[in-house]
């Protein structure tokens, strides 16, 4: 069952305060880089504006209203100011949006609650390496048996959405969980497990979750569901705007250094500038037209294949974009640039790092067998 689409009057988001909020988040990412504890602070700024509930019915994005425009491009701000940041908070919305399409009412409603009026912070932890998870049955308790890698702001979250596979007699898969992490013991994530080129405050690292004794309330649907298209695919277009708000940082940084040093008026950087800004833009209309589209089919049933290949060829693109634009950039400041107390040096790290993704072969393979099927599509 999903809400009915009301926006509420007690609303918590305030944008006045979000943008104050981003600009910090910005000024603090070569301090939160190496800080042990994360970017900690960051996500109290957020929650204090009201961005961690954004998407819960009744409040500005909710998922229930065809909001992916706004999503994205807040998505795209918060990666600008910290791509780590993007990232984790990139994983909260994605939870909160499993649970709204598949959560029962009574867990959606404690899950939802902590949010709103605690300011839990959730994350999504699908890969895992050999030692991946298991959910095992012994004298009729389940637990947990294995390890996620790459589980981005583990040291921070409240409660993880995790994966494993299940085999019990009354059910087999692949199968959601969200887990609460005040009961696994910090010693079982591995700091150790993060040395990165980039990403560093992300502080994605591998957790054991062994002994972990769970509840049936615990589980989110059924096996299965974490896969379910469009979803699954659909939402790389997520991701994509956090990594297109990596392009504008370094956009928005080059632009500076250039007029720092009275290097704008050069008409080779005029070249490679012109080149910045078409890719930036040619990236934002991809993020806006796949927001039209998820609207418009997400939840139709009439356009999946549509949905899953515009998705797609929209991560790619950015992904292209993403890398021309560092090419570009890098050329056009230099060593001197690429050195305190210019920042462009931890973007570059980390965008570089961001951007790679799972399947990206894979991805474009897909793309290619789509069109070589139906090559009418989006020809409206
Ligand atoms: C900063 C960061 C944060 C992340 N946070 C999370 C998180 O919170 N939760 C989460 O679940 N995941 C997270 N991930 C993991 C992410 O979703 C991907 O799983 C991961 O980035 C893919 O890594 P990879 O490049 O090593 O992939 P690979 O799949 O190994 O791809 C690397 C290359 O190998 C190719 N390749 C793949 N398979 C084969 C094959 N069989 N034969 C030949 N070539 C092959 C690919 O096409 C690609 O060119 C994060 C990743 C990053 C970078």
């Amino acid at each position: 069952m999903r809400e009915k689409n009301t926006i509420r009057q007690d609303q918590k988001f305030d944008n006045g305060m979000l943008t104050q909020v981003l600009e910090k988040i910005a000024q603090r990412s070569s301090k939160s880089e190496h800080h042990p504890e994360g970017p900690q602070e960051e996500f109290q700024w957020l929650k204090d504006c009201g961005a961690l509930a954004i998407v819960l019915p009744g409040e500005l994005m909710d998922f229930n209203a065809g909001r992916t425009l706004q999503l994205l491009k807040l998505l795209k701000d918060i990666g600008q100011a910290n791509l780590s940041v993007g990232r984790i908070f990139e994983g909260h919305i994605n939870a909160l949006y499993l649970i709204h399409l598949y959560a029962r009412e009574r867990q959606r409603e404690k899950w939802y609650q902590e949010v709103r009026d605690h300011g839990y912070l959730f994350g999504i932890w699908n890969t895992q390496a050999n030692d991946g998870v298991r959910f095992i049955e012994s004298e009729g308790i389940i637990s947990i048996e294995g390890s996620k890698t790459f589980c981005s702001g583990a040291t921070l979250v409240n409660r993880a959405l995790i994966t494993g596979n299940i085999s019990l007699s009354d059910r087999s898969g692949w199968q959601m969980a969200i887990l609460d992490m005040k009961s696994v013991d910090s010693q079982n994530i591995d700091r150790d497990s993060w040395k990165t080129l980039g990403m560093k405050a992300s502080g994605s690292y591998k957790v054991d979750f062994s002994g972990y004794e769970i509840t049936e309330d615990e589980f989110l649907a059924d096996p299965g569901m974490y896969l379910r298209q469009p979803y699954f695919n659909g939402g790389a277009i997520r991701f994509a705007a956090v990594q297109l708000g990596g392009a504008e940082a370094i956009a928005a940084h080059t632009l500076a250094y250039l007029q720092e040093l009275n290097r704008s008026a050069d008409q080779i950087q005029q070249m490679r500038i012109s080149n910045i800004m078409t890719l930036l833009i040619s990236g934002r209309i991809w993020l806006n037209q796949a927001a039209v589209y998820y609207d418009k089919w997400a939840n139709s049933g009439t356009h999946d294949e549509e949905l899953i290949t515009f998705a797609n060829m929209t991560r790619i693109s950015i992904e292209e974009i993403c890398l021309k634009i560092m090419d570009e950039s890098n050329r056009c400041v230099g060593a001197r640039g690429l050195m305190h107390p210019y920042q462009l040096e931890r973007i570059y790290r980390d965008l570089s790092f961001y951007l790679r993704q799972p399947a990206p072969d894979a991805t474009r393979l897909k793309v290619a067998e789509f069109f070589i099927e139906d090559n009418s599509a989006f020809n409206e």
